[in-house]
């Protein structure tokens, strides 16, 4: 990818929102409007062996986050085959195999999180989505949560899980929105700017205007705040009060939507 090309769009044209630190900034593509890292980040992490540990010390809040994803898909689908593109250490899975999906299939790059997954039972794949080449109308429903802002082709990875996702089935897509009111108060110490992976940045108008233009249709988009748990830290619970407030009036930091195909 060509660091001053979008690589969206194609478009060559784009305008700084912030500088995070030496020469990395994130900008605003000229074109389609989405918001990128700039120079466009280089980072594998399939071998980052506190990945997985990051998600098992967690597990409470990412339980937490599985089981208020799941309550956004049940009302659109519970039963049936489910992928979680990018499963970690299996949350999700868990989650969606107690609540009546069969199989529960991920996919995880990271080789340790793979694992983790695996040794629970569910089916892991362990190669990107555009190249598992996965059989057609496959699943009932399709997950990528915190996802999106990695993939380096993202026509490429809607189109192919629009192609093994059933014509009636959904689609649950989440990621950071920075058009929100803790991005503006923390600058770039917000934690959606994800450095130093994340390659591109949403808000809802991007967000959804992205899924439309991979030929999927918003049944619904939720901001929320779901990220900051509430700890013994008076600095942490000050910002979990104000994430919460924020999202309350509509300006959450987190954006969710759930899709099916146009
Ligand atoms: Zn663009």
């Amino acid at each position: 990818m060509r660091d001053d090309t979008c690589a969206l769009c194609g478009n060559i044209s784009f305008s700084k929102i912030l500088a995070i630190s030496g020469p990395i900034s994130i900008v605003k593509c000229g074109g389609c409007g989405v918001a990128r890292t700039h120079p466009y980040p280089r980072f594998d992490f399939a071998s980052q062996e506190k990945y997985s540990s990051f998600y098992l010390d967690n597990e409470a809040m990412f339980r937490m986050f599985a089981r208020s994803m799941m309550a956004a898909i049940r009302p659109f689908k519970s039963s049936g085959s489910f992928l979680d593109v990018g499963c970690s250490v299996g949350f999700l899975l868990d989650e969606a195999k107690a609540a009546g999906f069969e199989p529960a299939c991920g996919i995880e790059l990271n080789v340790k999180a793979g694992l983790i997954s695996q040794q629970k039972g569910h089916t892991v794949y362990a190669e990107p989505l555009e190249e598992l080449r996965l059989e057609a109308g496959r699943f009932d429903a399709i997950s990528f949560n915190h996802v999106l802002e990695h993939i380096p082709d993202v026509k490429r990875f809607l189109a192919e899980a629009r192609r093994i996702l059933k014509d009636d089935g959904v689609l649950y897509c989440g990621l950071p929105n920075y058009d929100s009111f803790m991005r503006r108060w923390l600058g770039k110490d917000w934690y959606g700017w994800g450095m130093p992976d994340h390659i591109w940045h949403f808000d809802a108008a991007t967000f959804e205007r992205t899924l439309r233009g991979a030929g999927f249709s918003p049944k619904a988009i939720v901001k929320n705040a779901l990220y900051y748990p509430y700890s013994k830290s008076l600095r942490k619970n000050t910002r979990a009060t104000v994430a919460r407030i924020a999202a309350a009036l509509g300006a959450g930091d987190q954006l969710y939507g759930i899709f099916t195909k146009a």
